[in-house]
């Protein structure tokens, strides 16, 4: 029987030259059992979130059945891997199509751990539950953070096993983003050739750029449109203390959401050298790394626009290299309106960047716990410790928080949404998940992303602030 689930397909992506994908069904999957499911985020897409949470969402989002008016494909795009360059493309994801929502809102529906495609290369195309959980917990942490991301509908176990080092339950994660267009899709497409990216770059000014269609030179504009988005993205990752852990090209996307969540994580104590990821030896994309990366990153993305950009090679370069340079200021800028935030600071004085700094390195050397030393700032006023540079710094801050015309009340409340209560701890997001694999007990997943779901409010529970009790193992992330 056809139910109506209210997908609303429209897939512009798919109308694009075969060149930028290969049209492929989902394997089939022995025995799918849905795991989580986001009802909100359903309702928000304009689906039937009742239905798709119950035996209707099953075979769709494990891959068995395509969702009425699905075109499923995979997406070819290249990248710089720590450094070096490429080809790459989906080799376990698929693209169902574009969910246009009842507000108008144009969403990609990707299915990630769907089987093998034309570009899986060695792997196997699927995806453990772990892994899937985890990019399900901490991009819906994004979200309640406010940091554009990617967002999670639903975690389907396939009832197969996945092999990694050891035997592992496979899992196929449903991802929405604005779409899944990346740098490394620009450097796919100059692969191709000049035509190839012209057609690549129009079709991403009017879904992601509209308003830059009739300005006078749009692909500079895109190239300054996506240095912004991204120079805002990142600082909203370092006010956080979130280290994305493989910024890779292909990892970095148009639409300045947050993608592909393999092994990041929030650093603890704060310390700009901090490095998760077990494959990210030689910190590359350490936490302090993180804003000059991404100026990598968008140099790439610049090469592959100078055709467009300008005739003349050096005119191009010339314009091209001025955008790239004014990422810096554009980072600092939002980098420190962020930190007057977090102080407190609702006006601007010449010395605000120097204060933010000396806390960061006090924070560096006594090895604050970043999260709970801004949030003890916002809720008391006070900082852990009483050396005596701790408690100068206390009071040359007090004496700048104090001497501003806006009301107690008011700078206190900016320091709360600007400073979060919780954040996905890698303790308890490893407790959660642990619990979800080995136990099938999903109370904790589901207690954790309630939480998290209101990072600004102080928890019920004071257990979800606590930073992780000292162990002798350091913490390593793992790509899925
Ligand atoms: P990532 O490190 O997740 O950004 O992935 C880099 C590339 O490896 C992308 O082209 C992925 O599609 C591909 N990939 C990752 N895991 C697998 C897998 N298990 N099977 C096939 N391809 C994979
Ligand atoms: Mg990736
Ligand atoms: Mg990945």
């Amino acid at each position: 029987p056809s139910q109506d689930l209210r997908w609303n397909f429209d897939n512009t992506y798919a109308q694009l030259p075969p060149t930028f994908y290969f049209k492929q069904n989902a394997s089939q999957v022995a025995a799918p059992h849905m795991a989580v499911f986001n009802r909100e985020l359903a309702n928000q897409l304009g689906l039937d979130a009742e239905q798709l949470a119950d035996d209707a969402g099953t075979p769709i989002f494990s891959g068995n059945a395509n969702p009425e008016g699905a075109e499923p494909l995979a997406q070819a795009y290249a990248g710089h891997q720590f450094g070096n360059f490429t080809m790459l493309g989906d080799g376990r994801a698929l693209l169902l199509g574009e969910q246009v929502t009842p507000d108008g809102r144009r969403f990609d529906i990707q299915l990630k751990g769907s089987g093998q495609t034309p570009f899986s290369r060695r792997g196997d195309g699927k995806a453990a539950l772990g892994p899937m959980l985890r990019e399900y917990l901490i991009s819906e942490a994004m979200h309640g953070l406010g940091i554009p991301t990617t967002r999670s509908l639903a975690v389907v176990l396939t009832g197969e096993p996945v092999y990694r080092d050891e035997v592992l339950p496979g899992a196929v994660l449903t991802r929405v983003a604005a779409s899944h267009i990346r740098v490394g899709t620009f450097q796919y497409a100059a692969m191709r050739g000049q035509e190839t990216v012209k057609t690549l770059a129009d079709y991403t000014i009017a879904r992601h750029y509209p308003e830059l269609q009739n300005t006078e030179n749009p692909y500079l504009a895109l190239l300054e449109a996506v240095i912004d988005r991204q120079a805002a993205l990142v600082t909203k990752w370092m006010h956080a203390g979130f280290i994305h852990g493989v910024m890779n090209t292909d990892n970095m996307a148009i639409s300045g959401e947050t993608i592909d969540y393999g092994p990041c994580a929030f650093m603890d104590a704060f310390d700009r050298n901090t490095v998760f990821s077990s494959i990210d030896s030689q910190g590359r994309y350490a936490y302090g790394n993180q804003p000059p990366i991404a100026q990598w990153n968008l140099t790439r993305f610049a090469e592959t626009l100078l055709p467009l950009i300008h005739d003349d090679i050096d005119q191009a370069v010339s314009l091209a290299e001025a955008a790239i340079i004014a990422f810096i200021d554009k980072y600092d800028r939002l980098w420190l309106a962020g930190m007057r935030a977090k102080l407190g600071l609702l006006d601007e004085a010449a010395h605000d960047k120097a204060l933010a700094d000396d806390l960061l390195a006090l924070m560096q050397r006594h090895q604050f716990d970043y999260t709970n030393t801004f949030r003890q700032l916002a809720e008391t006023q006070t900082l852990p410790g009483d050396e005596a540079e701790i408690r100068e710094w206390l009071s040359r801050w007090q004496q700048r928080f104090n001497a501003q015309p806006a009301p107690l009340p008011k700078r206190i409340a900016a320091m709360h949404s600007a400073s979060p209560a919780v954040i996905p701890r890698n303790h308890l997001v490893e407790a959660a998940l642990e619990a979800a694999v080995r136990d099938n007990d999903f109370a904790p997943f589901h207690n954790l992303l309630a939480v998290l779901a209101t990072p600004f409010d102080a928890p019920n529970d004071e257990s979800y602030r606590q930073p992780a009790p000292p162990s002798i193992y350091s913490y390593q992330t793992f790509c899925g």
